[in-house]
């Protein structure tokens, strides 16, 4: 018999409206099973992890991912598969975090939320849950179908850290600008296999380390020098996630330029990463990009803002050097980027122009 566990960390999926109060209030995982009695009816045996209480995925934190991860490593070998139960809000950055301290997975990690409460009549939860489930439990040639950490919503299964929630009232409330989804649930589920990771040669490796000293700069138009500075010198903070303009232009002030000089050389790390949803960092490709390639800022490539976060706070927590560091973000580790001359960008640009969804 198939074995998951169910993590339950809280989220919309399970609360329900409180008339008194007028507001939505956590329920226990006992009362989300009494709302999902076609649980009894796949046939899987169960363990369920509930998180006491259960929180609101805002209030999510590194701290916790490391819990998560320590769950998964006490009953790795026991499962076949893991199903996370989550927020919606901050699920992307969960799901990215676990892909990274997660290494050699062959065993799908499924995160799943939904929209509106189990309780209400037109909820998605229980589709949700029950396909993130399905996915779970479904092995292809003896092994996972999905050795990933991945994020199934709305009748899609993405990638965790390709992933970002990008609309507060859609039942699609998530998409994956950059990687095609790893599947498509309809009457069946269809599964795009050359696109999902293949199974580990190596044995599963549990990371609980992260330092979460990364700070963030989002450039505007008319940004002061008094935000730059504040910013990058943050105390404590070692590594910057700047946030771009398309393909990954900035100012070319020379004050702008001169403070991230300044930080670089006190040994910060600067990560560029493009405020577009979609498309990848090209340094180089402006004049607007030449000199910050030039001071030795980093590219991202495709990286989401939430792959960006946690990969940085992954590596910060490891034993390595900034050049170490620095190397490592700029190539895939748990294909969280797409290089613009791998194979793989050349099978993603291909499955976006023959889509019927392009
Ligand atoms: N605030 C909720 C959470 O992220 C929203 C949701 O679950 O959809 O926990």
């Amino acid at each position: 018999m198939t074995k998951l566990m169910i993590i339950y960390t809280g989220g919309t999926v399970g609360m329900i409206y409180d008339e008194k109060n007028r507001s939505l209030r956590p329920i226990s995982f006992g009362e989300i099973r009494d709302h999902l009695p076609e649980l009894y009816r796949l046939g899987y045996h169960f363990f369920v992890h509930p998180f006491k209480p259960p929180i609101d995925s805002s209030n999510m934190h590194p701290d916790r991912w490391v819990e998560l991860v320590e769950i998964i490593e006490q009953h790795y070998h026991y499962y076949d598969g893991f199903v996370i139960l989550h927020g919606s809000d901050t699920m992307a950055f969960t799901a990215s975090a676990l892909s990274f301290m997660l290494e050699n997975l062959s065993k799908p990690v499924v995160l799943t939320g939904s929209q509106l409460p189990i309780g209400q009549i037109r909820t998605d939860a229980k589709e949700n849950i029950i396909t993130a489930l399905e996915i779970a439990a479904t092995r292809i040639n003896g092994h996972a179908a999905v050795p990933e950490v991945c994020i199934y919503f709305d009748f899609q299964l993405f990638r965790g850290n390709r992933t970002k929630k990008y609309n507060a009232e859609k039942f699609e409330a998530f998409y994956s600008m950059n990687y095609p989804p790893l599947a498509e649930a309809g009457i069946t589920i269809k599964y795009h296999q050359p696109f999902i990771l293949p199974p580990p040669t190596e044995p599963i490796r549990f990371h609980k380390k992260l330092d979460p000293h990364v700070s963030v700069l989002k450039i505007f138009p008319g940004i002061t020098p008094e935000t730059v500075d504040a910013i990058l010198n943050t105390p404590h903070s070692r590594a910057i996630i700047l946030e771009t303009f398309g393909s990954g232009n900035a100012p070319t002030a020379a004050w702008f330029i001169r403070s991230l000089e300044k930080a670089i050389k006190k040994g910060k790390i600067i990560l560029n990463i493009t405020q577009c949803d979609g498309g990848s960092v090209e340094l180089g490709r402006y004049e607007t990009s030449e000199k910050l390639l030039e001071i030795g800022v980093v590219s991202g490539y495709d990286m989401t803002f939430e792959a960006a976060i946690t990969k940085t706070m992954f590596l910060l927590g490891q034993d390595l050097s900034t050049e170490e560091i620095i190397c490592l973000l700029q190539r895939p580790l748990r294909g969280e980027l797409t290089l613009p001359e791998s194979t793989n960008s050349k099978a993603v640009h291909s499955y976006w122009t023959n889509s019927p969804l392009s």
